[in-house]
Formats: structure tokens, sequence, C-alpha cells
């Protein structure tokens, strides 16, 4: 399978774009006309950089304005293919995009089409060169592959084939399985390119939103399997134009674009097994059960004040590290470990971000195949030197700088608690707590995309639809991805100014990481009874909350008074009940959350989400935080 990527998908100028491609791992480059013509340097001497970095031109872009036009403006059109065709012998390409007509003059008719790119491959043949015709959604008289493919068809030229574009073709809806009827060797190029499912005028649509196979909603994953069903061989290309990425860095945009790409070639070649996929072997997404451990990193008086608020949550100190300063909190299932270390990963996280979650663990299938998989996606494995009676315990590094550990029971990596931790501490009771039900993660609303790409092509997870949570000081994004029977839920929280509570975390905190993590219970008010108990104090609610509460839901008065009372908030959806307290925030504003699902309750308690973080901003701002 030969990768490539349109120039014109990330952000830079032309040799930082190439640099970036290249150290992603694409195989070619379709350049973009405008990047070449913003660089200074010869078209020899571009395409010379071009394939120094080992790189090669897939395919010269656009051409546009060509077919259908009458004289004398079809001559003219003729000497500027000649034109293009000598920068394109400079370059060292053969192949030239040519997107539907959009010329206000233009004729249509699809045998006026074929004839002048019969005579187009004519003149591209006697130089050695090849044309490829693509629909553009909004073309003035051809707008559908299957238009495109019948004047190709027609032109009936070895030099003339057709380039197929994800987004033009699923973007109006057509049934992708028309493309299943063309010739494999009559398509000359494929661009991928998926969007979000958001009704605009599609040329808008495609100049600005286009994003990465598998970050939108168009089923790209259809496109391709009928694709690759014609036999198709040629480079698989993404063309993405992007605001967002325009402003990114080059290096993240190029590798979410490699990554996204072998996922979808992975799904591709599972989902069609008699067609053949050249792609190396890789295992399937790997099937989390849950969260196993957090590590946070923590030293000095905010580690003792982050241990005794699980003190107070019911936690038990459970064991201490056999050679680290490392302390085990446990609960139900939930482990917690605090990393107190001055020298390795933790210590540097610490560094970095003060009191973070430096590691997340996760309980898999198969901890080996769940590398393998990331390592295939481009993910760099993460280890440092474990000391002697210590387990390697697979690991990556996840985006941002963050580690993500793998687990699993077949390979006795589960007994890392007993072989590395020695029984300490006090027995306690607990606080009825069971499970880690989501972690909360905080970005810039620009690396949400990166990070939902990031989790769904590594593990068997869903996007929930994305919804705004209205902050004092601005709005900000959030998109749960769950895993189907609910065991591993992330919500990934963008924020798009610093005056949201999210935007200053993240802003104190440098960089994306987990801000909430939110504990299950199967009886929050026995649970909050016995954190009381033990000093818990949680943030407080408004009084004027509870009041709009009992006008929104048939809640008995009882209900709302044990609710008030313990400043549980309450939220209803289709499927059950869900009742959510908050910890008070600590170290630079990360926070626990109590929470317990009734029936079939699939939310997060979104609609209190403003509620919670007016209150959290209340409480910072009465202890006299800055800017919060
Ligand atoms: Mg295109
Ligand atoms: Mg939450």
């Amino acid at each position: 399978m030969k990768t490539s990527i349109a120039t014109v998908s990330i952000s830079g100028n032309l040799p930082e774009k190439l640099e970036a491609i290249a150290e992603a791992g694409f195989d070619g480059i379709e350049i973009f006309e405008q990047d070449f013509i913003a660089h200074d340097g010869a078209p020899r001497e571009v395409g010379e950089m071009i394939r120094a970095m080992g790189l090669e031109i897939t395919l010269f872009q656009p051409f546009r304005d060509f077919e259908g036009l009458p004289e004398p403006l079809r001559a003219k059109a003729f000497d500027r293919a000649e034109r293009k065709f000598d920068l394109m012998q400079e370059l060292g390409t053969d192949l030239v995009l040519v997107c539907s007509s959009c010329h206000p003059q233009a004729l249509g008719g699809i045998d006026r089409a074929a004839a002048d790119f019969h005579e187009l491959g004519d003149r591209a043949a006697s130089r050695g060169l090849r044309v490829g015709f693509e629909a553009l959604a909004w073309g003035r008289h051809v707008n559908d592959h299957r238009d495109a493919w019948e004047i190709v068809r027609r032109a009936d030229h070895a030099s003339v084939g057709l380039v197929l574009d994800s987004f033009h073709s699923l973007a109006r809806r057509i049934d992708p399985d028309t493309i299943r009827r063309i010739p494999g060797d009559r398509i000359f190029f494929v661009q991928l390119a998926d969007a979000p499912g958001i009704e605009m005028d599609l040329l808008y649509l495609s100049r600005h939103f286009r994003n990465m196979p598998g970050e939108g909603d168009l089923p790209v994953i259809d496109f391709m399997r009928a694709v690759a069903a014609t036999g198709y061989a040629g480079p698989i290309s993404l063309e993405i134009f992007n605001d967002l990425f325009r402003s990114g860095r080059p290096r993240s945009v190029a590798m979410d674009g490699y990554r996204s790409l072998v996922a979808l070639m992975d799904d591709v070649r599972r989902a069609e097994p008699a067609v053949a996929v050249d792609l190396p072997a890789m295992p399937r997404r790997a099937t989390v059960d849950g969260v196993s451990f957090i590590e946070f990193a923590s030293r000095g008086a905010e580690a003792d004040a982050l241990e005794a608020m699980l003190d107070t949550l019911g936690f038990r100190h459970s064991g201490r590290h056999i050679a680290k300063t490392l302390s085990l909190w446990t609960q139900g299932a939930i482990r917690i470990v605090i990393n107190r270390e001055t020298r390795g990963y933790a210590s540097s996280a610490y560094n970095m971000h003060g009191t973070t979650v430096c590691d997340i663990g996760l309980s898999v299938d198969d901890a080996g195949a769940a590398v393998a998989r990331a390592r295939h996606l481009g993910a760099k494995p993460f280890d440092q030197p474990v000391g002697p009676g210590e387990l390697q315990i697979p690991a990556i590094r996840g985006l941002s700088g963050s580690v993500l550990h793998f687990i699993d029971e077949a390979s006795g990596l589960g007994d890392v608690w007993q072989v590395e931790f020695t029984a300490a501490g006090h027995d306690a009771p607990g606080a009825g707590l069971t499970r880690i039900d989501h972690l909360a993660q905080t970005m810039s609303y620009d690396e949400m995309l990166s990070w939902s790409l990031f989790y769904t092509t590594l593990f068997e997870m869903d996007r929930a639809p994305m919804v705004d949570v209205i902050d004092p000081d601005g709005l900000v994004r959030s998109q749960a991805l769950e895993s189907a029977d609910g065991q591993f839920r992330i919500t990934l929280n963008g924020a798009e100014t610093h005056r949201t509570l999210a935007g200053n975390f993240l802003a104190d905190s440098f960089g994306a990481s987990v801000q909430h993590i939110a504990l299950a219970s199967d009886d929050i008010f026995a649970s909050a009874a016995e954190m009381a108990r033990r000093g818990f104090r949680p943030l407080p609610m408004s009084e004027n909350y509870y009041a709009d509460l009992a006008a929104r839901f048939a809640l008995a008065p009882e209900m709302l008074d044990r609710l008030r009372a313990a400043n549980i908030l309450y939220d209803e959806d289709a499927g059950g009940a869900f009742l959510q307290f908050y910890s008070r925030p600590f170290a630079g504003g990360m926070f626990f959350e109590i929470v317990e699902r009734r029936a079939g309750y699939g939310g997060y308690g979104g609609p209190n989400a403003p509620f919670r973080i007016a209150a959290q901003k209340r409480l910072m701002r009465a202890k006299g935080v800055p800017n919060q």
C-alpha cells in the first residue's frame, strides 16, 4: 500500500511540511500547486528535495476549469495544460488531477467533455504523463463520480483515468457501492477525507472542515471497501482542508493522518477478507475491560493532601512499592498509585505539570498485542529500566507526553500488585466505591480530534455526539468515548479560552491531562454518608440548583432533601437516572467525582456541568486563586 498526503493538509512552509510527512512514515505527497508557488526554488530542485526525503510526488494538483469550454477558451485551456505538463516534468511526477469545471462558460455534455479529455490524453501521453479526472461535489456540470467515470470511459484513452475523492462522493450521499462497478485499473488515484455530519454548503464544508478518516461522520470505510474491491492498487492519499490543521503543529497532523490511514486500511482488510490489502498484519483493536490503575506524580505537601483526600474518599493505603517511593491506595476494584520519586518519568512529569496523572493502566485482553497495534499506528513504545523483582509492563507514549500501561491476566501482569508492593497500612471498611466510571481529560479544543483518533484507532470504543458545556467564561466542547459495554469511558474536554475552568487548568498544568476521575458507587447516599463521617468535604451546590431540579424532574420531596443535604446532583435520560457529587478542587484544579448510574443511564450529567463549574469557580475565587 502506497500512502500519500496532500501538502495542503499540513501547516508550515514546504520544507516543514515535507519533513513532517516523511517523519510520519508516508511514501508520497500530492503536491498542491499553491505550496509549490509559495516556495522559492526551481521546480527541479523542489523535486530533488522531495525525493531526498524519501518521498515521491504521487500527484500534481489541481488543474481547474478544463473541460467543456467553447473556443477560444478551449484552446487557452490546452495551452495552460501544456505549461503544467512542463512543470510536472521538471518536478518529476506523471499524474495531474483535473477537477470538474466550475467555469461559468463551461458547456455540459458527456461526449463534449470526453472528446476534450481524449485530446488531453494524447498530449499527456506524448510526454509520458497521465491525466486523472475528479468530480467536485459543486462542479458546474459534473458533480458525481458516476458521471466522471462515464466521461473517462468514453474518452477511451489509456492515459486518462478517474480520480475518486471520498469527500465529494460521500458528502453528496452517493452510494459508495457504485464504485465497485468501475475497473480498478481505470482508477488512477484515490483521495480520502472525512467530515463532520453538519449541514452546510458543501464547498464551505470541504474547504474548512474536512478531517482525517475516522475523525468525522462520513462512511469512509464503505467508500474504501468499494475502492479496494475494484482491485485498485495505486496510492491512497489524504486530502484534508481544515482550519485547525492549517494552524496545528505539522508533525502531529501528519502523525494523525498516518494513524488514520493505516487504521482505516486495517479495517478495510477485516471487512473485505476476499480483497488483498498490501499492509503488514497487525492485531485488532484492544478491548479494554476497565482502568486497572491511575498513577499520580506528586511531592511533599501536595502528595500528603492528596493522600488525605483519598482517605476521606474511603480508600485504604494498601501497599508500598518494594523499591520506589510509591504508595498504593485501593477501594473496590480501584487502584490509585501516588508516585513521589525524584527520578524517572513520573518525576519529569511532576516537574513539568506539578501534581498530575502521569500514567494510566488499562486492563486489556492481550497487553503485548495492544502495544504491537499501537506501534503499527505510529505510537512510540515506552519503557524505563525496571529494578530487581519488578515486572516489565508493556506501555506506550500517548499524546502530549502521557503514558499508557497495559495489563492482562494471561501474561501474569495482574500480579504486579502482589509482586512489587508490600502490604502496608491500616485497614478500613471503605465508602462503597467500586470502580472507575470514567476519566475526564482536558485539552485545548484543537487537540480533541487527535485524542479521539488516538483512542478509537487503538481500542474498541465509539464516539458519542459532541456536546457544548457552558462555562460562565466561555465554551467547552465535550466528547465521550466509550466501549460498547461501558467498562471503559473517557471524556475529552476541549477548551477554547484560558478563562474557562478547563482552559485555566490547561494553562496551569502546561498541557493536556486528566482533570477529573469519576468513581462509581452502587449506593451514592451511603457512600456520601461514610465519606462525610471520614471528613470528606463535597463541592457545595447552590440552593437555586435544587429549586430548578424540583421544576425539571418529578422527584419526591424526601428525595430532593436527600440530594440537597449531600450536595448530590441529579439527571435523567431515556435509560435511567444519574446521581453525582464532586470533591473540592485540588492541586491546580483536579477533582474527584462520585457517580451512581441507575438502570441504563448512558451520559455523564452534562446538563449539570455549568452549575458544577460555577460552584467550583465560586470556591476558587473565595480562596483568592487568581484568574479563575
Ligand atoms: Mg480531491
Ligand atoms: Mg464527569
